[in-house]
């Protein structure tokens, strides 16, 4: 018989090691609430990064599933539109209960697909869950404006939910981004189509899972599965009204164009290649921990690794001491107890990732730290790449120029701020950058001057809270930023507004001649 739930769901706790699967479990669409198997004929293997073992098998969901998911969420949106703010409140109430309760359960998900390290998974799923929390505050962030704009006349605006929305997720946060949309989306009274990455959705079962058990409607949260042919159904369901991407410009740029040249509403946050610049009066030990972490942790894949470092004049004798720091960092498979980082997702990405060290070698840089064929002896088959350290980078490298996702440190030199400044300005991407300096004059000018979106004085990820929006520039963000992720961008991006103006007359009209020329 076939399966009847997501592979996710089967499972009160997921496995917390990487013993191979006896019989792993399809992957179902959630459809009205309910985990219904695909008819797919063509499917995805999803293997353990750690070991290439299969975990289960992704569809990719047929047209009439992804018709069926966008039916059930047009036939939800009448009722879910009209139910009162404080139902859905309650909901997302019991919704964030959920999710901290399964926590572990999440987490345990997201290392066995994604690979990265459970401690850190948590994090993963800890990042998404304040994003769930601040829309709990929705009875407050909703309200329109009212103003008395003439004798006996008002204008006033709301906020009215879009309809049918739809999310398209990258591999790298499989709880956090589903979170960066779900709640936001559904808490304004929208309706939404969700497709996670096919390299690890099993976080995002588990959350449609805890969202029927909080008591959002069928069809309110659907998730249909696959590739390219899923995106293009999404771009052009003619229902769905706006769509959230988060991923690689490759397929965003596409998103997005494709996606505004059929109305709809787009945001899409992109690729990146966050910098730090290191200046010579700052606290060394605090930096050198700081961007240590920060470009190896979960194996370098966050949109928001600090993949790039700018050490400013004497600084840069210090990269020995980073490779020291890098050497400790004990590489292991995401379950193991004291993992600092576990394999980067595909084999595929493991040799981009030696590809471009090699370029980085052929073009004159130095390897200072090589991570190339390192692998932890219980996990011979994983995609282990080791820390690696590239130095004596200049930027018409490829390992410069390029994306590289993995946990690959590359090292500029430059001999003042003002240079600084001027290479990290001069790159196209521009989602984060930080500085290390305890000069308050040296951080004001890294602060007014630096493009890039996100800035850190002295912290290496500077990833905003859900209070704030999630503000990448340039090259990370499709559309010049305008619609930005969470926030109040985020609530803004889910709603239309609409003003409405009346007019009451105190007194009858005394002309009977209609006035044809505006009111001046
Ligand atoms: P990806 O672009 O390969 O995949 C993202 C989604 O798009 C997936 O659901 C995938 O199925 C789909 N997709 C992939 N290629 C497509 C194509 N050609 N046409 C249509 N759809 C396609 O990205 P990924 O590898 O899963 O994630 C890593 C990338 O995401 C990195 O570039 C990273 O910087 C970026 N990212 C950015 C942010 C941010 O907020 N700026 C956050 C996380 C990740």
């Amino acid at each position: 018989a076939p399966p009847t739930t997501s592979a996710a769901s089967t499972a009160t706790e997921y496995p917390t090691n990487h013993q191979k699967i006896a019989n792993p479990i399809d992957t179902a669409n959630f459809l009205d609430n309910e985990f219904v198997p695909s008819k797919a004929t063509k499917w995805i293997d999803l293997h353990d990064p750690a070991t290439n073992n299969l975990v289960t098998r992704v569809p990719q969901s047929t047209d009439e599933e992804l018709q069926a998911a966008v039916k059930s969420a047009e036939k939800a949106f009448p009722a879910w539109r009209a139910t009162s703010i404080m139902a859905r409140q309650q909901i997302m109430f019991k919704f964030t209960s959920l999710i901290r309760e399964n926590w572990n359960r999440l987490a345990a998900s997201i290392t066995l697909e994604q690979g990265k390290t459970f401690a850190d998974a948590k994090g993963d799923v800890l990042r998404g869950l304040q994003v769930a929390e601040t829309a709990c505050g929705i009875t407050t962030q909703m309200t329109g404006e009212v103003l008395e704009v003439a004798k006996d006349m008002e204008t006033r605006s709301y906020r009215e939910p879009l309809g049918v929305v739809a999310a398209i997720c990258p591999f790298n946060f499989p709880a956090m981004i589903p979170l960066w949309c779900i709640p936001v989306a559904t808490v304004t009274g929208n309706c939404l189509v969700m497709k996670p990455s096919e390299r690890d959705p099993g976080a995002a079962m588990i959350l449609a899972e805890l969202a029927k058990e909080a008591g959002f409607p069928p069809g309110v949260i659907n998730i249909v599965h696959g590739q390219h042919r899923t995106v293009d159904f999404i771009l052009d369901a003619p229902a769905i009204k706006a769509i959230s991407f988060v991923g690689s410009n490759k397929a965003g740029e596409y998103i997005y164009t494709r996606g505004s040249a059929n109305g709809k509403r787009v945001q899409a946050n992109l690729g990146a290649k966050n910098h730090a610049a290191v200046l010579p009066d700052c606290n060394k030990n605090h930096a050198l921990n700081a961007i240590t972490g920060a470009a190896f942790g979960a194996a370098g894949q966050r949109c928001m690794a600090l993949s790039t470092v700018v050490m400013v004049g004497e600084t840069k004798e210090w990269l020995p001491e980073i490779a020291e720091r890098a050497k400790g960092l004990h590489m292991n498979g995401g379950f193991e107890e004291g993992a600092d980082l576990g394999p980067v997702i595909s084999p595929e990405s493991k040799k981009r990732i030696e590809d471009l060290i090699a370029s980085a070698e052929a073009e004159g840089a130095t390897i200072l730290l090589d991570g190339r064929g390192q692998m932890p002896e219980k996990y011979p088959n994983g995609n282990f790449v080791g820390p690696t350290i590239i130095t004596n980078v200049t930027p018409d490298m490829r390992c410069y120029k390029e994306e590289i996702f993995g946990p690959v440190l590359v090292c500029l030199n430059v001999e003042s701020l003002d240079d600084a400044i001027d290479l990290i300005n001069a790159n196209e991407y521009g989602n984060g950058a930080a500085v290390f300096t305890r000069s308050g004059s040296t951080a004001s000018r890294f602060q007014k001057e630096c493009e890039a979106g996100q800035l850190g004085i002295n912290v290496p990820i500077p990833v905003p809270l859900p209070m704030f929006s999630f503000t990448g520039n340039k090259k990370s963000i499709a559309g010049g930023g305008a619609n930005t992720f969470y926030g109040k961008p985020g609530l803004q991006f889910f709603t239309q507004q609409k003003t409405v103006t009346s007019h009451w007359k105190s007194e009858d009209a005394v002309s009977t001649k209609a006035n044809v020329v505006m009111p001046t």
